[in-house]
Parts: C-alpha cells; sequence; structure tokens
C-alpha cells in the first residue's frame, strides 16, 4: 500500500493531482520523533506561543484548502470511475496505432488511473514525441512530457551526478519516449474522440509533420501547420 515506504512518504495535493486541495500536501511517517519534528517545521518551529524549538517554514495547510480536500474525497470513487471510462476509451481507440504504445494499467491492481501514459517509437511513427506533443498543443490540447526530463536531468542532481547517465540508459531511452494525455473529469468521451482523431490524422501524415516543423521559422510553421492539418482533418 502506498504510504508504507521508507522512513516517510510525502503526497501532493497540488490541484493538478488526483486528490487535490489546490494546493499544499501531506508527509505521513509511522515515526513518531520525525512527525513531531516536521510538525514544528510546519508551524515556523513555534513549540509553544512564545518559544521557538527549530526552524520552520509557514507549510500549514489553509482552511479553504482542507475544505477542498475534504470535499473531494468524498467524490473520490466517481473520479477513478471517470478516469477509468477515459483509459478504456483510449485503450480502445489507441489500440490499431503502430508505434504509438499505452502504458497498461493491471487488472489485478487497484489504480485512480490518473496517468494515460504513451511511450513513442519514432521508428514506426515517423514523428516524435516532441514533434506529437506540439502538434496537439497547435489544436489546443495539452498534452505533457511527464516525466522529463528524469531526476538526473535536472538540478541539482545534474550537476552533483554528472556521469549518472552512463548508469541509466534505459531511464534516459524512457524519458525521451513518453508523454501523458489529457484525462479526469474535464475530459469527456467527445473530447477522448477528438483527441485520438487528431493522433491518428498526425501519424497518417508524419511526413508533412516532420518536414515543416523542421524547416520553417516557428511562427509561421505553426500558422502552416496548424491550417494544413485541420483542412486534412476534415478530409478524414
Ligand atoms: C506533483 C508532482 C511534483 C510536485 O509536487 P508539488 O506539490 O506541486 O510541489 C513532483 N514530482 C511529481 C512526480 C509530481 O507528480
Amino acid at each position: 500500500m502506498i504510504g508504507g515506504f521508507g522512513d516517510a512518504e510525502v503526497f501532493s495535493f497540488h490541484a493538478t493531482k488526483f486528490l487535490n486541495c489546490l494546493e499544499g500536501g501531506a508527509v505521513v511517517t509511522n515515526d513518531g520523533a520525525l512527525a513531531q519534528k516536521i510538525r514544528l517545521m510546519r508551524n515556523f518551529g513555534f513549540a509553544a506561543h512564545n518559544r521557538v524549538d527549530s526552524i520552520g517554514l509557514n507549510g500549514k495547510l489553509n482552511e479553504i484548502s482542507a475544505a477542498m480536500g475534504l470535499t473531494n474525497l468524498e467524490s473520490i470513487a466517481d473520479f477513478i470511475s471517470i478516469n477509468l471510462r477515459n483509459y478504456k476509451q483510449y485503450e480502445s481507440e489507441l489500440a490499431d496505432l503502430e508505434g504509438v504504445k499505452l502504458l497498461a494499467y493491471s487488472d489485478n491492481e487497484r489504480s485512480n488511473y490518473q496517468y494515460i501514459v504513451l511511450e513513442i517509437d519514432e521508428g514506426e511513427t515517423g514523428v516524435n514525441r516532441d514533434q506529437l506533443i506540439e502538434m496537439l498543443r497547435m489544436e489546443n490540447v495539452l498534452a505533457r512530457h511527464h516525466f522529463y526530463p528524469a531526476c538526473h536531468q535536472a538540478e541539482p542532481y545534474r550537476s552533483l551526478y554528472p556521469h549518472a547517465h552512463l548508469f541509466l540508459p534505459r531511464t534516459e531511452r524512457v524519458a525521451a519516449r513518453v508523454m501523458v494525455l489529457p484525462t479526469g473529469q474535464a475530459i469527456t468521451q467527445k473530447d477522448v474522440c477528438v483527441i485520438c482523431d487528431i493522433l491518428r490524422t498526425a501519424l497518417r501524415n508524419a511526413d508533412i509533420i516532420r518536414k515543416r516543423l523542421g524547416k520553417m521559422p516557428e511562427a509561421r510553421c505553426q500558422d502552416r501547420l496548424a491550417e494544413t492539418f485541420r483542412s486534412r482533418r476534415k478530409l478524414g
């Protein structure tokens, strides 16, 4: 179960997360002394009204965020079923797209189905992950590069462990090929249809996309590409 790993686990309740409090998060631990230390840190290190025992920060969850979190907790089952519905639809609509692999959730495990993760094999699709994301963005679909860059490619690890990439060839390979598609309560079945349609059209026109994205100055390229793309989508 989540929440029991290591000395402590940190959860984010940021607005983009499965369970959100608008902002904020939580640390869980079964180490009483560590819990006490973190409680002090959360409130400027104040051990009493007139006593400060440690350094700290203002990390208190405000009332409105707490209320948002409690309200969302009540709806968790709905969130999961909507995510599952979207995932199943993506699964069936993307099944025939060569070079696009949807990360499969196991039926034997419980999941919140929060992420629709695709792995793009450029050798088969003719366009790479970054080009596909750019293409989707031109059509107002906010696909993301998650989870990229990998931890070792970001500071402070990049400077602390400059040779880490030598030990992480698979991480680097996957990080360059993955992207996530929109899901959640705001995404309807119609939206999933449209997004999959855009992906299909993009792959069918991979050669044009590659050429245009590569050659033109960016602004002009985007206009021209979006134009071509829309007319081709109309034709199917
Ligand atoms: C959300 C998220 C973060 C950032 O969490 P915040 O609460 O927004 O600071 C970092 N890493 C991963 C993998 C995340 O999903």
